[in-house]
């Protein structure tokens, strides 16, 4: 059989074996519950505590900012519920994009009809949220503003650290959903201003299901699952052991990888943009060339359908996906690419390629030989033979 060569890691990563094998002893001999008193609790609590030192410590925060969560969406959830929630008597607007994870989006929906208004951004035609925008849509009653930190479909990175400032300025609380982000690229919460910000374990090599909120110390969140005393009384429930500290292994692992990681991935990036770019006709790169994750490729090709590019590439052992994994399955256009200006029928045509750094140039040339080869008999245009 070939080789699978898997480019969908903005839908999730493969766990690394170094996190599993951190995981599995709490699987088989460490059961203990964290809040137990003897000493196999004990073990659990201690090593939550050392998972939550090591993000702690990756984001330039304390550990006691550090709140797990069950992944990116409950995070996310989270960070708008319970601030809406907490600062109404403050007021109901809140600012986001409207190229924002569903898990946003459709949270602030559930706000919208809960008597909040939302004001969304529009961007650029390279995604990117304008700092003068975020500024005049501020009002007196604004009390959240949640910008994500890298975009999961067209990777573009946003300034997140110069709408922080003017959020600080503002006195208004802002969230950023880094879950494409973290274990990417630095982050430093203080630097950036942040608030707080969602993050999950599987986006970055580590377990399904598990993540976190970072929330700044003087903010005091509510509570989002009431219950027992977990996570200083706000996020109840046993605490996912094994989960937490595959999150740990990961965001170390994650860390000490990290400047050599975007090197490699920006090198290949750039060399699968350069390849298709010049190999096929009418396809665009979509987002910015450089202002974008180190691993991921995002293009519209026209007169196809990106679900049909993506089944044949599937054939050729590709995996890759048409935008986000959420909205594949959806007949609608991805609302990022609306939100940039593709045109319904090209943004059909999408197709992300989202790397690692295990990837070679090789391999490269396969994937781009894939996808000419593909896009040529969807448009109809196979080679006329000809005769002499
Ligand atoms: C994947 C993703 C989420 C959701 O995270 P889960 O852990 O899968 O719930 C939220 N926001 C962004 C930007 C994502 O890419």
């Amino acid at each position: 059989m070939k080789k699978m060569i898997y480019l969908d890691n903005a839908a999730t990563t493969p766990t690394a074996p170094e996190v599993i094998e951190a995981m599995l002893p709490f699987y088989e001999r460490r059961y203990g519950n964290p809040s137990a008193l003897y000493d196999l609790g004990q073990k659990s609590h201690d090593a939550i505590e050392e998972s939550r030192k090591i993000i702690a410590q990756s984001i330039g925060a304390q550990p006691e900012e550090i709140y797990f969560t069950a992944g990116g969406s409950e995070s996310d959830n989270w960070a708008l519920k319970c601030t809406a929630e907490s600062m109404v008597m403050r007021g109901r607007h809140i600012i986001t994009t409207k190229i924002e994870h569903h898990a946003i989006l459709r949270t602030c929906g559930y706000l919208e009809q809960n008597g909040y208004e939302i004001t969304y951004l529009p961007v650029n035609d390279k995604g990117t949220v304008s700092l003068e925008q975020v500024r005049r849509a501020i009002r007196p009653d604004t009390i959240l503003i949640s910008v994500m930190m890298a975009n999961n479909e067209i990777g573009t990175i946003e300034p997140i650290a110069r709408i922080g400032m003017l959020a600080r300025r503002y006195g208004i609380c802002f969230h950023t959903d880094a879950v494409q982000a973290y274990g990417h690229i630095p982050i430093e919460v203080n630097r950036m201003n942040i608030d707080m910000m969602s993050a999950s374990a599987h986006k970055f090599n580590g377990p399904k299901g598990t993540g976190f909120l970072y929330v700044r110390k003087k903010k005091r969140i509510p509570p989002f699952i009431h219950g027992g005393g977990q996570e200083s009384g706000v996020r109840a429930g046993t605490e996912n052991v094994p989960g937490i500290v595959g999150m740990g292994k990961a965001a170390a692992m994650a860390m000490e990888s990290l400047k050599e990681r975007m090197e490699i991935e920006t090198r290949m990036r750039d060399y699968l943009i350069y390849s298709v770019l010049k190999q096929v006709p009418k396809v665009r790169l979509n987002g910015e060339w450089n202002n974008r994750l180190p691993n991921n490729v995002d293009f519209c090709f026209d007169e196809l359908e990106g679900g049909n590019l993506l089944v044949m590439l599937d054939m050729d052992g590709i995996c890759a996906s048409a935008g986000s994994a959420c909205s594949s399955g959806e007949h609608e256009p991805s609302h990022v690419l609306t939100a940039i200006g593709v045109p319904p029928e090209i943004a059909r045509g999408a197709l992300r390629l989202t790397l690692n750094e295990k990837i070679t140039a090789e391999q490269i040339d396969y994937v781009t030989a894939c996808i000419k080869k593909n896009v040529t008999i969807l448009r109809g245009q196979k080679e006329t033979v000809k005769f002499t």
